[in-house]
């Protein structure tokens, strides 16, 4: 679906390294900086601030493309139906853990199942606009999948380099979609190798995480849509499972452009940054107190999107979590899977592995006192727990049994 000539009043000024501040045009293709660090993308806010009111966003279809004076669109997008994702509110947890509130943003309900849609439909979209003919990208699976479904909506090649253990439902998902799907025996960073010598052979464009500058845009569009839905006010903590940190280093971006825009005031969530116990570069460099932090080596967890031992934004997660008086903190795949187990059967809640360790996280953080009782929480929940294994307990049941026996 193609959405309409209104939706790309393109207000981009210009690109920006994150780590020197030297300008890049955006009028043209491009990846990092020379500096080699992620590309931030600048708009004209004082303009914008002149025209954009509160009301007239909340009279906007409920997508992403609501914000389109903060997006760099350069031509009508092609959509997939990226909707407003829904804010769950868990009383088992508020009640247990003694919080005013616990929402859950169940991010599942996007284009293929996961937040990974928002980065990468600005991505794709992007491209297009540049005239890109054939997009890569190292993935544990969200990632490929999103990337093969906007690549074949505007008629782009896509490839998936995937490490060998990504679960069989998102490989035959993204080939399914058209990509050409590869196992590679590593992890997702020897797949970013793979990705990144290609590019640099001009064999296609590497997306992968914070390469190139677009993909941040599209995942800070959660930060606008969470003060949307919570009438322009935001929780005291958000919990975000971190891999790469798009999702993360995009919404305190995001909440700096409203701030800005004079549409929400200076205070701001604590972010906490959640890894899994056996992949934590984030949370050591934050415990050592290093802007950077060390390759993670043998990472190894159940929440494959945040088995991410490198993450070439580490500065910018470390940034916003230091700045937002925040933390980061890890979590064991046994408790991760016991609160995705207990949040299904209290709740009728399906986390994803990932969202459940943002709930392990936060019942964790109450017992040690970091997250005060009273507070307003929000977990995020990144994808549809349905592509996950699960247990599965079945009874067998005899023709001739005696149902008063069940
Ligand atoms: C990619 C992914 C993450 C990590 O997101 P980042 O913004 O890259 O840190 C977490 N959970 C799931 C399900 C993912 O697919």
């Amino acid at each position: 679906m193609q959405l309409s000539e209104s939706n790309h009043p393109n207000q981009v000024t210009h690109l920006e390294c994150s780590a020197t501040g030297q300008h890049y045009p955006a009028d043209r293709i491009q990846t990092i900086s020379e500096a080699g660090k992620p590309l931030l993308v600048r708009y004209d806010l004082p303009s914008i601030k002149k025209i954009l009111t509160r009301e007239q966003l909340q009279n906007r279809e409920p997508t992403l493309w609501r914000y389109k004076e903060l997006l760099p669109l350069r031509a009508p997008p092609i959509s997939l139906g990226e909707t407003f994702t829904p804010l769950i509110e868990s009383k088992a947890l508020s009640q247990t853990l003694d919080l005013d509130q616990v929402l859950i943003k169940d991010e599942g309900r996007l284009p293929t199942g996961s937040f990974k849609a928002r980065g990468l439909a600005l991505a794709v979209n992007l491209a297009k606009s540049f005239g890109v003919g054939k997009m890569a990208i190292p993935t544990n699976g969200n990632a490929g999948s999103a990337l093969a479904a906007y690549c074949s909506a505007v008629g782009i090649e896509s490839l998936c380099f995937c490490p060998s253990d990504t679960p069989e439902v998102n490989l035959q998902e993204m080939a399914f979609y058209g990509a050409k799907t590869f196992k590679v025996n590593g992890l997702i960073n020897d797949c970013g190798k793979i990705v990144k010598t290609g590019a640099e052979q001009g064999l296609w464009f590497d997306t992968a995480t914070l390469r190139e500058p677009y993909r941040i845009e599209g995942k800070k569009t959660m930060g606008f849509e969470l003060v949307d839905q919570m009438h322009w006010e935001l929780p005291d903590v958000i919990l975000y499972p971190t891999g790469g940190g798009t999702g993360l280093i995009g919404m305190w971006k995001a909440f700096d452009e409203l701030e800005a825009l004079g549409l929400i005031g200076k205070s701001r969530p604590k972010m906490v940054a959640v890894q899994a116990e056996h992949c934590a570069p984030i949370v050591q460099a934050f415990e050592q107190g290093l802007d950077h932090a060390e390759p993670w080596a043998n990472a190894q967890t159940a929440a494959a999107g945040i088995r991410v031992p490198v993450a070439l934004g580490d500065f910018l997660i470390l940034k916003a979590v230091r700045d937002s008086a925040g933390f980061a903190t890890a979590v064991s795949d046994a408790a991760i899977l016991k609160a995705q187990a207990s949040i299904a059967k209290t709740e009728g809640i399906l986390l994803c592995p990932e969202g459940a360790a943002t709930a392990a996280a936060l019942i964790q953080e109450r017992k040690s006192g970091r997250i005060k009782s009273g507070s307003r929480v929000l977990l995020f929940n990144c994808a549809t727990g349905l592509k996950y294994p699960m247990p599965a307990p079945i009874h067998r049941f005899d023709n001739h049994q005696n149902l008063a026996e069940l």
